[in-house]
Parts: structure tokens; sequence; C-alpha cells
């Protein structure tokens, strides 16, 4: 069939919506007709390569819609159901998947690399020649081709944007909070960068019941958001991690349990391990670019023993954690569709990326059924 889709053609150019070629689903895949589709920071990493990607390639993995079509020995959805779309698919019989693991498959990762589904080859063509598929999904497009174990049946009444936004943003903040950290009522909790991720850990956070919940971020408009979703304080950022840490220790009275970071830069790594008090946490949620390193003070590290947490997908699990957190918004005590700030077209996406960068967004999403 022929779709409309972005295509980036090369690292640093933009995006262009042109007509591509899908193929039918193959075995344990699934063709999706998307409805919506966030745009992420992830996204733009590709187009400027801060992370390398396969081009041409369609971009977008935060995405959700309607089965249109099953491939052979698929028994996860049927035709109909309402999926929200996971770019980390397992494949449940790894050494990582066997230690529960399922968001470090290491069936997965390198056959993501290549840009193809699970078996590395494309379903995504133009005239003949082979367009890659970006992280399993390439959501910037009217339908996609995805594994089976990207599809996760969503309730027909919850919202095709909130749902694509569960697809990445969410489950990497709330993840962030309820399964990296397990933050506990009466936890302190820092959350630095309150984009969409960072808000996702901020609402995961009051949900649970942690008190204080900072805020901390370089814009003094997004700590306003932030309060606005229920953030009890505020703190600028103070031009250096070692300024900001104190004043987020300060207003904390010591230093917090948790300090989740979702900017990806070391600076701000920095300031969250520097705000932990003794047997605090950094959570590392944001993504740095490749060569990046972290300096930190050793000696805390023993005397107080303070820890840094890696958190790559919340370290969730879709099938569990997309309707767990589905039904905390359906019952009001998760707010995920405050998230959306500007609905655009598929021929909009690069406006949604200037949105994305100015910091007048809060999430951009794509509505795909236009
Ligand atoms: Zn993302
Ligand atoms: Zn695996």
């Amino acid at each position: 069939m022929k779709v409309r889709a972005a295509v980036l053609e090369r690292t640093g150019a933009s995006l262009e919506v042109v007509s591509l070629d899908l193929a039918p689903p193959g075995p344990a895949e699934v063709l999706v007709r998307l409805e919506a589709s966030g745009v992420c920071h992830s996204d733009f990493n590709a187009i400027d390569g801060t992370a390398e990607t396969r081009c041409p390639a369609v971009l977008g993995h935060e995405g959700a819609g309607v089965v249109e079509a099953i491939g052979p020995g698929v028994t996860r959805v049927v035709v109909g159901d309402h999926v929200a779309l996971s770019w980390a698919p397992s494949c449940g019989m790894c050494g990582e998947c066997l230690r529960d693991l399922p968001q470090l498959c290491s069936t997965a990762w390198p056959a993501m690399e290549t840009g193809g589904l699970m078996d590395g080859t494309t379903r995504l063509s133009r005239d003949g020649e082979p367009v890659f598929h970006y992280s399993f999904l390439s959501t910037f497009a009217e339908a996609c081709v995805v594994p089976e174990k990207s599809c996760v049946p969503i309730p027909k009444d919850v919202p095709f944007d909130v749902a694509g936004l569960v697809g990445c943003a969410v489950t990497t903040g709330v993840g962030a909070v309820w399964r990296t950290a397990g933050v506990r009522p009466g936890d302190r909790v820092a959350i630095i960068g309150c984009g969409g991720v960072g808000l996702s850990a901020l609402m995961a956070a009051l949900a649970v019941g942690a008190e204080p919940v900072i805020a901390v971020d370089a814009a003094p408009a997004k700590l306003e958001t932030a309060r606005s979703f229920g953030a009890s304080e505020g703190v600028l950022w103070a031009g250096s991690a070692e300024a900001t840490a104190e004043a987020i220790r300060e207003v904390s009275g010591g230093g917090v349990d948790y300090a989740i970071e979702a900017t990806g830069r070391p600076e701000a790594m920095a300031a969250a391990f520097l705000a932990t008090r003794a047997r605090g946490a950094a959570v590392l949620i944001g993504i740095p670019r490749a060569d990046a390193t972290l300096t930190l003070p050793a000696l805390s590290i023993p005397r107080m023993e303070r820890r840094v947490l890696g958190s790559i997908y919340g370290s969730s699990r879709p099938e569990r954690d997309f309707g767990t957190t589905l039904a905390l918004y359906r019952s009001g005590r998760l707010p995920l569709d405050r998230l959306v700030s500007h609905r655009l077209s598929l021929d909009e996406v690069g406006r949604g990326f200037e949105l994305m960068r100015s910091g007048d967004a809060l999430r951009v999403v794509l509505d795909l059924n236009t």
C-alpha cells in the first residue's frame, strides 16, 4: 500500500512528507493505521545527528492507532484493536529478558540499529529502494508495520494523543519514578528538566505521595507550568551544577532522596547527583551525546551511600505498565492530557520541531487521521 510519511533523507536535512510503499505485515507483525504521534526530542537527535540513525528513515516513535491487519501467527491483537505503540519490543528469551529487563532486550537493540524490524529488514520502500524504520515504529506516517510485541491494546475510550504519549515520554518519566527509583510516600524528589518527560515524572511522584516534589528548569515559564501541575517548589537553574544543587538542597531541607534528570546534559546530571541526601540517587533518564562524560565527587559515594541509577524507557514492561498508567489517567490521578499543548497535521511536522525547540510547547502531537 501507499502511505504518506515524513522522511529524513540524511542527517541534518529537514523532514519531507512524501508517498512511500509499505509492505504487508510479515510473521509476528502488525499493520497499524496511525491516529496520533508525539514529537519527541529523540526524533530531533536523529535529525541533527546527536544520535546516529540509518537514512533515509521515517522518524516518529510515540504513536497510537488502530490495528488494520495482522501477519501470520499474531496472537496479541486482532483487527480493530486500539493500540499504543512501544518502541522497545522484547524477545522474551534472551539473557536480559530472562533477568526481567525487557527494556534492555539484547535481541531488540541490535535490530533497532539496523533500521529494520526484528528480523533486520524493512517494510518501507520508495521506487524499490529501502527506506528505514526508526525505533521499529516510524509513526510520522499514516500507517506503519510494527513488531507484534510493540503493540499494546488499550481501552477504546482513551484518546489517541494521550495513548501515543504513553508510548514514549510518559512511560520514560513515570517509569523512572515508579520502576527505576521506586519512589515511596514522603520521599523527597527533584525533577530536573520540565518538558514532557520531566512533567510525567512529576505527576508520577505526586501520585505516589512524594513530598516535596521540586521542579528545576532553566526557563521560568517551565517552572510555572510545573507548579500548575502540583510541584511544591520551583528552582531556577543557577548557572552551574554546584549552585543549582545547593538551591535544591536548601528547599528540600538537606537534599533529596531522588533527583530525576531529564535533560541529558552532563552538568544537569552532576546537579542531580549533588542534590541528593545520604543514600539518595540521581536517576538519569535524559539521553546525552554518545561521547559525553560525567565527573562526580567520588568520596560521597561510599561515605554517603549516594547512588546513580540509569533508566531507559522507565525500566518499564509496556505490556504491564501502559495499562496501569492509562488506568490512573482515566481515574484522574495522572492528568496526562495536560501534556498536549499543540496539535498539528503531518505536513506541519517541521513546525512541530520548531515549537519543541523554542520551549513554547509541552508536547506537540501530530493528528494523523485528517
Ligand atoms: Zn521519545
Ligand atoms: Zn530479549
